[in-house]
């Protein structure tokens, strides 16, 4: 019934066990539902993670907080958990408001929640994004919604229309807060906060601490708890370098770090859109498989993008910070900085897009001479001298063309049509089909399904599941 874009991602089974050996507090210490805990057991989160576990107590009991921690330590979870327990589902209002700086947000936000309100039925989520006309966006507010997810613009312009009631929302979620008031949000994040009872309980997450945090607090936040969980990335296991170009090299020496360290997944930024479609355009001219994320891109496009490097079968994505904000990637072997970020706080942020878990990540980055002060501004911030390396170093170690290890088939069927992931599975390894070692990611999005496959046996895949039926249809396959 919605039409709202979102994707579905489910982890293939070898990602989902690797996360059962940790140890830490467990979520049985607190006052959940059984039925959320056996969710919870479900998805195989078996100990909190260092903010959730400060966060969930007080959060539980109702307090405001503001929380601080690095990308990827599962903030989702810390808000979703205590808004899911307050939730009412016998009455269709909308009970809780989150706010996201961009839609992929918004959307890798959603997918988060419905994971986790699977323990009750019927629970009806909406992302509430610019991009997407608004006019399925009002049709699904008519049909009643528990829970809204969206940017503070497009939540603006449905209040204004008087298309969205928030009389009813107790929790507020104020989520990515200070890239919030980066993008300069905070006229709408205060203008869509006033329309909020103010009885109700604030959360809000960020990564870093800039003064619009507190100011934000001050007007927004009553007493909240204040919970900081180290900011700063475990240098160990990113290893930074920086090599200094003319600029009239900077795009071609990337091809050049791409050969020297062959990792299978970077994310490359740049500082401009402009910068962005140059370099991919470069990358593959030269061969590689590099696709580019900007704020231009059709929706559509950018689920397929983002599927495609997420799931590897893409080895390179060019993105501006703004695309590439909250973007979730499990395994990411570098960063590369193809410009110096103005703002020393979003180096540290996007390196800390690799070397995560107990995976080691290069960041490398490309100075020029005339980004030399930026480059003191991010040693200071870090507080530590960088390493240099000459560009003449930068050898290719293989005369192999860097290839990503899987490769994508896109599967015309849509969300709504109820397909699930066994399905897509089902179909590829049935009857003759691919071994199940060979499939990835599978994501479901509102447009097209999309099934990661190894490279080798992409062509088979294709020509199995075009001659086979999908829950009793006959479906259209492309590769990518
Ligand atoms: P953040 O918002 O801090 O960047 P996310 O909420 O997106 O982080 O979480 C990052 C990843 O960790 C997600 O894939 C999420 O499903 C997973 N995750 C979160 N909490 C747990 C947990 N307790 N155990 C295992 N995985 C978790
Ligand atoms: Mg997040």
């Amino acid at each position: 019934m919605t039409k709202i874009p979102t994707i579905e991602t489910i982890a293939p089974p070898a990602e989902l066990a690797k996360s059962a050996a940790a140890t830490g507090p467990g979520f049985a210490e607190l006052p959940l539902s059984a039925a959320m805990l056996a969710n919870l057991d479900r998805l195989n989160y078996t100990v909190m993670t260092p903010i959730q576990a400060a966060s969930l107590p007080p959060a539980l009991e109702g307090r405001d907080l503001i929380a601080q921690a690095k990308t990827g330590s599962g903030k989702t979870a810390a808000f979703a958990i205590p808004l899911l327990a307050k939730l009412d589902s016998s009455r269709f209002d909308i009970q809780a408001l989150v706010l996201c700086p961009t839609r992929e947000l918004a959307d890798q936000v959603t997918q988060e929640l419905r994971r986790l309100a699977r323990a009750e039925d019927n629970i009806k989520i909406l992302t509430l994004a610019g991009g997407v006309m608004m006019r399925g966006q009002r049709t699904s507010l008519e049909h009643g919604a528990h829970i809204a997810v969206g940017t503070p613009g497009r939540i603006m312009d449905l209040l204004d229309r008087g298309n969205l009631n928030l009389e009813h929302v107790n929790t507020l979620v104020l989520d990515e807060a200070d890239r919030m008031l980066d993008m300069g949000f905070y006229d709408d994040i205060a203008y869509v906060a006033k329309r909020v009872p103010t009885e109700r309980q604030t959360l809000m997450f960020s990564a870093t601490y800039p003064e619009g945090i507190a100011k934000l607090s001050a007007q927004f936040l009553k007493n909240p708890q204040r919970i900081t969980v180290e900011s700063q990335h475990d240098s160990g296991k990113i290893r930074q370098r920086f090599y200094e170009v003319a600029d009239s090299d900077r795009l071609h020496t990337v091809s050049h770090l791409l050969n020297h360290y062959r990792p299978v997944s970077t994310l490359a930024f740049c500082n401009t859109k402009h910068q962005c479609k140059a370099l991919a355009e470069l990358l593959q001219a030269q061969g590689f498989s590099a696709l580019a994320l900007h704020g231009e891109l059709e929706q559509r496009d950018r689920d397929q993008v983002l599927v495609q490097f997420a799931n590897r079968s893409c080895s390179v994505l060019v993105a501006t910070d703004v695309a590439a904000r909250g973007l979730d990637i499990a395994q990411l072997e570098a960063v590369i900085n193809v410009d110096v970020t103005p703002e020393p706080e979003l180096h540290i942020h996007r390196i800390g897009r690799t070397g995560r878990g107990e995976h080691e990540g290069w960041a490398l980055s490309l100075a020029s001479p005339k980004e030399m002060g930026r480059v003191s501004r991010i040693e200071d911030e870090q507080n530590r001298r960088m390493e240099w390396l000459d560009v003449a170093t930068l050898t290719p170690v293989s005369d192999e063309p860097l290839i990503p290890p899987m490769a994508t088939l896109q599967i015309q069927v849509e969300r709504k049509e109820k397909i699930r992931a066994g399905d897509v599975l089902g179909a590829l390894t049935g009857d003759g089909g691919i071994d199940g070692q060979n499939v990835g990611k599978i994501s479901i999005s509102a447009f097209s399904t999309y099934v990661a496959v190894k490279r080798e046996v992409a062509r088979a895949a294709l020509t199995h599941l075009a001659a086979t039926k999908i829950k009793g249809k006959t479906v259209r396959v492309r590769l990518l």
